[in-house]
C-alpha cells in the first residue's frame, strides 16, 4: 500500500461553522506546541519530575493506541506490519517529527517484535530543551515513546515497548528508539513496565487498602500488648505502694466488733460499700478487709484519694485520657477504673468530687463504662467501688453539692467506723499492736508500753483517731532505749492532729522512709535551721558540705523551697 496516497487523511473533516475538526468520529485538534510545553513545565513543577514522565508516557500511549484503533477500522491492511507502518507516517502528518525505520522485524504468529528507528525533528525533544533544560541527561520524548509503544501494543496485539537510546533533548541529532516485547527478559523491559504499567485506579487503591488493614491490625495487637503490660505494671505500682496489706482489723469492743460482721457480711457480696467515720478511724484498712474477704481478693484493689488530687485533674486519674487530650498530656494514661478492672476501687474522700466527676462516676456505676478524656471509645469495666467519707453526705446533699442519685447509689450498704473515743476499751489492745509491728521493724527490743504511759494513753482525747495512736507509738518505739515502752508528752505530739481530709493516709506507716524522704527531710531541717541560708558562711550547703549549687539542684529536686529567695 502507498501510504502517501492513503485515503485516511481524506477522513479529515474541518468543520468552520461548527468549530470541529473529525477524523471520522473522532474529534481531532490542533494544538500550540508551545501550549504542550508549557504544560510540561506545569506539570513538572507540580507534580515532580518522575510523575510528569510516567504521565505523558501514559498519555501519549492513549494517543498511539487509539490512532492505531482508528487505522484498524478505516483501512484495508494485509498485515500487522503494513498497519503497523501507518503509525510512524501519521506521526509526520500530525506534525510531530518525522520517522526513519532503520530495522524491523515484525510476526505476530512467531511472536518477534523488533524495531530500530530513527526520529528526526522531534517537537517533544524541542519544547523540553526550550522550557526544560537546554540539554537533559537522559531521554525526553515521553509522549513520542509512549505513542510508538501504544500504537504498536494495538497493532501487534501484544504489550510492546520504546525506549530512547539517544535522544536530541540529551544534545544527541537524532533521536534512536528500539521497541521490544514487554516480556523480554532484559532488565530494559523490567524497567520500563514499571514505568508503563497501566494499573488500574481501583487496583492499586484495593492494594493500598489491604496493606493499611494488615497494618491497622498488627498495630492492634501491639497495642493490645502494650496495653496489658501497662496494666500489670499499674498493679504492681498499686501492691508496692499500699505495702503487702499487713494490717490487720484490731478491737474487742462492741461497736468494733460489730463493725467485723458487717465486713464479714457486705465482703463477699458485689454491694457497693459506703464506710463513713472520722478521720484516722481506719476506713481504708475495713475497705481493705471487705476486698480481702471477696472474690475479687486476688485481684487488685486500686485506691484513689479523691481529696488529693487538685479538681482539673481527678477526673483524668479515674478515667485515664488519650493522648493531647488536653495540655500536658502528652502520653495516654490510664484511669484508675481501667486498672481496677475486676477488682476492687476504693474512693477515699468521695464527697470531696465535683458535681460534674460526681456524674461520670454514677455512670460508671451505672452501666460500667466511660470514656477517657479526649477518648471516642467506650471503656466497659467490671469493678467493685467501695467509697469512703468523712463527711456527712446527707448534708452534702441538701447544701446541692452531692447529687442525691449518687449518694442513694453509694450508701446501699453504709458501714460507721466507730472512732477511738468510742471505744477507749480498745486503745490499750491497739498501742500494744503497734508495738509489736515497729519494734520488730525497727528492731527494737521491747517487752511492754509503761503504765503510766499507758494511762495517758488511754486518757487523751485522740482527735486523730488510730493514725494519731499509731504515730505516736512509731515515734516512741523509734527513740526508745529501754524495754519498757515511755510514751513521750502526748501534748508534745498533738499539735499535728491528722485532721484534714488532705493529708495522704499513711504517708509513711507501716513502711520504711525512702532515701529521698529521709534526705527530704534532713536537707529541710537543715536549711530551717540556717533561717533559709543557702550559700555562704554558716549557710546550709557549708553546713552539709556540698556546695551551694548541688544543694539548690537537690533541693529543687525534692520539692523544697527554702524560706528566703536564694
Ligand atoms: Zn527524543
Amino acid at each position: 500500500m502507498a501510504l502517501r496516497e492513503s485515503p485516511l487523511l481524506d477522513l479529515l473533516r474541518f468543520d468552520r461553522a461548527e468549530g470541529t475538526i473529525r477524523w471520522k468520529h473522532r474529534r481531532m485538534l490542533l494544538l500550540d506546541a508551545d501550549a504542550m510545553g508549557l504544560l510540561r513545565r506545569e506539570l513538572i513543577d507540580t507534580l515532580g519530575l518522575a510523575a510528569t514522565k510516567r504521565i505523558l508516557t501514559r498519555f501519549g500511549y492513549f494517543c498511539g493506541y487509539r490512532d492505531a484503533l482508528t487505522s484498524k477500522e478505516l483501512l484495508q491492511w494485509k498485515d500487522e506490519h503494513e498497519l503497523w507502518e501507518l503509525g510512524p507516517w501519521l506521526l509526520a502528518q500530525e506534525g510531530i517529527q518525522v520517522v526513519r525505520v532503520l530495522h524491523s522485524r515484525i510476526d505476530a504468529a512467531n511472536n518477534i517484535f523488533e524495531v530500530d528507528a530513527e526520529w528526526f525533528n522531534s517537537y517533544e525533544a524541542e519544547q523540553h530543551r526550550q522550557h526544560i533544560e537546554p540539554i537533559s541527561d537522559s531521554p525526553v520524548c515521553w509522549t513520542l515513546t509512549g505513542y510508538a509503544s501504544g500504537h504498536s501494543s494495538a497493532v501487534f496485539g501484544r504489550e510492546v515497548l520504546y525506549y530512547e537510546k539517544e535522544c536530541l533533548g540529551k544534545g544527541d541529532k537524532r533521536c534512536f528508539v528500539v521497541g521490544i516485547l514487554a516480556d523480554d527478559k532484559t532488565e530494559e523491559a523490567r524497567n520500563l513496565k514499571a514505568l508503563y504499567k497501566l494499573e488500574r485506579i481501583e487496583t492499586e487503591l484495593s492494594r493500598l487498602v489491604v496493606s493499611l488493614e494488615q497494618n491497622a491490625r498488627e498495630l492492634q495487637s501491639e497495642r493490645e500488648r502494650a496495653g496489658s503490660l501497662e496494666i500489670q505494671v499499674a498493679h504492681l505500682q498499686e501492691a508496692i505502694t499500699q505495702g503487702a496489706g499487713t494490717d490487720e482489723l484490731v478491737g474487742s469492743h462492741p461497736k468494733f466488733r460489730h463493725l467485723i460482721a458487717e465486713v464479714a457480711r457486705v465482703a463477699p457480696t458485689n454491694t457497693t460499700v459506703l464506710i463513713c467515720g472520722e478521720t484516722g478511724t481506719g476506713k481504708e484498712l475495713v475497705a481493705r478487709a471487705i476486698h480481702a474477704r471477696s472474690d475479687r481478693k486476688n485481684q487488685t484493689m486500686v485506691t484513689v484519694n479523691c481529696a488529693a488530687l487538685p479538681h482539673a485533674l481527678v477526673e483524668s486519674e479515674l478515667f485515664g485520657h488519650e493522648r493531647g487530650a488536653f495540655t500536658g498530656a502528652l502520653a495516654r494514661k490510664l484511669g484508675r477504673f481501667e486498672i481496677a478492672n475486676g477488682g476492687t476501687i476504693f474512693l477515699d474522700e468521695v464527697g470531696e468530687l465535683s458535681l460534674e466527676t460526681q456524674a461520670k462516676l454514677l455512670r460508671v456505676l451505672q452501666e460500667g463504662e466511660f470514656q477517657r478524656l479526649g477518648g471516642t471509645h467506650t471503656i466497659r469495666v467490671d469493678v467493685r467501688a467501695i467509697t469512703a467519707t468523712n463527711r456527712r453526705l446527707d448534708e452534702l446533699v441538701a447544701e446541692g453539692k452531692f447529687r442525691s442519685d449518687l449518694y442513694y447509689r453509694l450508701n446501699v450498704f453504709p458501714i460507721t467506723v466507730p472512732s477511738l473515743t468510742d471505744r477507749p476499751d480498745d486503745i490499750p489492745l491497739l498501742a500494744n499492736y503497734f508495738v509489736q509491728r515497729f519494734k520488730s521493724e525497727f528492731g527494737k527490743n521491747i517487752s511492754r508500753i509503761d503504765r503510766a504511759s499507758m494511762k495517758a494513753l488511754m486518757g487523751y482525747r485522740w482527735p486523730g483517731n488510730i493514725r494519731e495512736l499509731e504515730h505516736v507509738i512509731e515515734r516512741a518505739v523509734l527513740i526508745s532505749e529501754d524495754p519498757v515502752l515511755r510514751i513521750p508528752s502526748l501534748s508534745g505530739i498533738a499539735h499535728q492532729p491528722a485532721s484534714s481530709g488532705n493529708s495522704k493516709p499513711h504517708s509513711h506507716v507501716g513502711r520504711v522512709r525512702t532515701l529521698a524522704e529521709a534526705e527530704r527531710e534532713h536537707i529541710s531541717e537543715v536549711v530551717q535551721r540556717t533561717n533559709g541560708l543557702i550559700a555562704g558562711k554558716g549557710g546550709a550547703a557549708e553546713v552539709l558540705g556540698v556546695p551551694p549549687s548541688t544543694l539548690r539542684n537537690r533541693m529543687k529536686k525534692l520539692g523544697i523551697k527554702s524560706q528566703r529567695p536564694s
